[in-house]
């Protein structure tokens, strides 16, 4: 595949999604926090699914455990570093935001969304970098992962009275940075097999370090720990399965 397919392929994981999450939370009318939080769990327990069962297992097999080691660590410290200087709001505590900050809300959930879904598109460009098969897995993967946090986008914007075309057409925009992750996972991983597995590792350290430092928190806010053990749960073992099919 050429970068151009590869950047669709981010693109259409990243958009159709996140638009199909936005169109199924018009369905559910207005989703309670225990709902959005459970579904969230549900989409951390996916990443947890890839970063450990595919990025890691690809980038310690692309160039040993040196480079995965270092991937990771550098995918971790870097977002921390962003997570700490640039002021931007997680998925669902959008609608309860006092913000002392000089960037308004929607910037900064948009910023939110888009550090989230970058490192998620440079996990789909470095896969289809390392073979067609494990791009694709990423894809489907991260794609049916995305379902979920487009209805937690929705969600405070059905709150707030938003109409429906108009909370679709922003959850499918907020996929976008994903296609950008692609492009450059593709441009970046093709360079040589190190240095594809560094690309591979870092995806995985950021993803790990947004389960940890968003999802699972925002989860726990918002449905308690039984409901969000639930969801990990259950995007954990729908994430082993689809590893396995594929
Ligand atoms: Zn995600």
């Amino acid at each position: 595949m050429n970068w151009l397919e590869i950047t669709a392929m981010g693109m259409f994981a990243g958009v159709v999604g996140t638009g199909a999450g936005g169109l199924f939370s018009i369905f559910v009318k207005k989703p309670t926090p225990r709902f959005t939080g459970t579904i969230l769990a549900f989409a951390a327990g996916i990443m947890m699914s890839i970063v450990f069962l595919e990025l890691i297992v690809e980038s310690i097999g692309q160039s040993g455990v040196g480079a995965a080691l270092i991937g990771l660590s550098a995918g971790m410290l870097i977002f921390y570093l962003l997570d700490h200087y640039l002021p931007h709001r997680h998925i669902i505590t959008v609608e309860e935001a006092h913000l002392g900050s000089y960037l308004k809300k929607g910037t900064l959930l948009a910023l939110g969304i888009a550090l989230h879904n970058f490192p998620e598109g440079l996990a789909i460009g470095s896969g289809f970098a390392g073979s067609a098969d494990l791009g694709l897995a990423l894809t489907l993967l991260i794609g049916l992962h995305n379902i979920p946090e487009g209805m937690a986008v929705a969600a405070p914007l059905q709150q707030a009275g938003y109409n429906s075309s108009k909370v679709i057409v922003v959850a499918a925009l907020s996929g976008t940075p994903m296609g950008i992750g692609a492009l450059v996972g593709a441009l970046v991983g093709g360079i040589s097999a190190f240095i594809l597995a560094l690309s591979l590792g870092f995806a995985a350290g950021a993803m790990l370090y947004i389960v940890c430092d968003e999802l699972i928190p925002d989860a726990y806010e918002s449905a308690g720990a039984h409901l969000s053990i639930f969801g990990i749960f259950t995007g954990t073992f729908l994430g082993i399965l689809f590893t396995e099919w594929f």
